[in-house]
């Protein structure tokens, strides 16, 4: 089978490898229908991050067919149309019982990775993969991309105002205007945020920002940045902040336009984790954030919101590739070109 390797910092390309086979009663085989290409993924690629040349584990995010399963599986079965999550939460310790399941304490491998593949075997699979009615032919274009998000992205917003408790009436701020922060638009949306305050720079995204329900869009960045926020909230500063980039700069900028109290729900993957504690403590601010619950929000809210129509967070994927074309896949978000990059294999 096809899958992705990761030759050496900016280039990726395809290679023929075994097909993946069940090695645990916990394990499904997935043939993958749609991937896609994440943020995350570009931090080796732009060589900002350490990863071994011609290593095969790129990707972490599906939708595909259960081909097989290993004998403890009893939630999915060889045909069923599945989202396979970026997590692998076992859905009863006491993490996964707490909703936070990309913190999964029954195993030390709960995130995906290979995924840019023709198949993928995903462990831990019996709680953690969402079974999906009908099959991929039933559903649009734009149903299956929505669908894919649900693998990371729109699960990944969500978690940023779940942990910032967004809630009705509230001010948020969203740092970062990639595919996390377009989706942390929609979440602080469903969770009833009156006024959501979008960073971004790029009139593609902001297009998109506004169409999910952005009320205001900030250009600035850094300083210039958190004094319009003042400027747009009275000088009080925001209920919420919603940190979906990772840097410093971001995270700066996160925790000073949110007003005293305010919770800063992270959940840019932090490459430069230094941080001001100081401040955060003159603030009161509330510091929350991590890998999000993939299944839990998934299966409490987001697919019935993409079946029922009411949101739409495919619209984040701007262009699509085989998988053959892989490394154009991933220089097309390298160069925003495409806000995030679709594969259909
Ligand atoms: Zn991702
Ligand atoms: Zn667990």
């Amino acid at each position: 089978m096809k899958t992705t390797v990761f030759e050496k910092v900016g280039q990726v390309a395809i290679e023929n490898v075994d097909k993946p086979t069940i090695q645990a009663e916990d394990d499904v085989i997935i043939k993958v229908v749609r991937t896609c290409v994440c943020g995350s993924d570009l931090w080796a690629y732009r060589g900002l991050e350490d990863k071994d040349d011609h290593s095969i584990n790129s990707g972490h995010e599906a939708i595909g067919i259960v081909d097989s399963v290993g004998g403890n599986i009893t939630t999915v079965k060889p045909g069923d149309f599945v989202i396979a999550p970026f997590t692998h939460g076992c859905g009863h310790c006491a993490a996964c019982l707490a909703g936070f399941d990309g913190d999964c304490q029954s195993h030390d491998d709960n995130f995906s990775n290979g995924v840019q593949s023709e198949y993928v075997r995903f462990q831990h699979a019996d709680w953690a993969l969402i079974k999906v009615p009908g099959q991929p032919s039933d559903y649009s274009d734009e149903m299956l991309n929505s669908l894919l998000s649900l693998a990371d992205v729109m699960a990944t917003g969500y978690h940023a105002a779940r942990v910032a408790n967004v809630t009705t009436g509230d001010t948020v701020v969203v740092v970062g205007d990639g595919a996390v922060g377009l989706c942390g638009v929609i979440a602080a949306k469903m969770r009833g945020a009156k006024r959501i305050i979008a960073m971004s720079r790029h009139e593609d995204r902001q297009k998109l920002a506004t169409e999910f329900g952005a009320t205001d869009i900030i250009a600035e960045r850094g300083d210039e940045a958190v004094e319009k926020v003042m400027a747009l909230t009275n000088n009080a500063g925001a209920d919420a902040v919603l940190e979906c980039v990772g840097t410093e700069q971001s995270n700066d900028t996160a925790m000073k336009v949110g007003r005293p109290g305010a919770i800063v729900g992270r959940v840019g993957l932090p490459h430069e984790p230094k941080m001001d504690m100081a401040n955060s403590f003159y603030n009161n601010t509330i510091i929350a954030g991590g890998p999000a619950s993939v299944t839990t929000y998934d299966k409490q809210t987001l697919l019935k919101a993409v079946l029922d129509g009411d949101i739409h967070p495919g619209k984040v994927f701007t262009k699509a590739f085989s998988l053959d074309d892989i490394d154009e896949a991933y220089q097309a978000m390298t160069k925003r070109e495409a806000i995030k990059s679709l594969i259909i294999v």
